[in-house]
């Protein structure tokens, strides 16, 4: 028996299905090959609700600037020193700062009545 747990208050809880996404399914690998995977529902409970979407907003905002800046960081090396180091340099840059965003990773929370099958894609 699956039980459903709130990622926010971490209690035992029905609520809201959270979506899956890349970053969600690679933890899930990560742990089912430790086998530490608990395999719990993840939702998000009435109470949790408004606290999950301010989360998820503050999540996107912060992915989007720093892929702005990784952007521009990027191409102003390219730009500055046409060299394949900083080409290298500037991508492995780009990369940490995308990934220094996912700090404050939080998945989306789907829409209440519009109940969606686990895409299989
Ligand atoms: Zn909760």
């Amino acid at each position: 028996m699956k039980k459903s747990v709130c990622i926010v208050c971490r209690k035992e809880k029905k609520g809201s299905m959270i979506e899956d996404d890349l970053y969600l399914e690679t933890i899930r690998n990560i742990k089912n090959r430790l086998n530490i995977a608990r395999n719990n529902t993840l939702v998000v409970c009435d109470e949790c609700l408004p606290k999950a979407k301010e989360k998820r907003r503050r999540f996107e905002r912060s992915l989007m600037t720093w892929t702005v800046l990784a952007t521009l960081f990027f191409v102003m090396l390219v730009l500055i020193s046409q060299t394949l180091q900083s080409i290298f340099f500037g991508l492995v840059a780009a990369v940490l700062f995308i990934l220094f965003s996912l700090i404050s990773y939080f998945p989306r929370v789907e829409e209440h009545g519009r109940k969606k099958g686990r895409s299989t894609s």
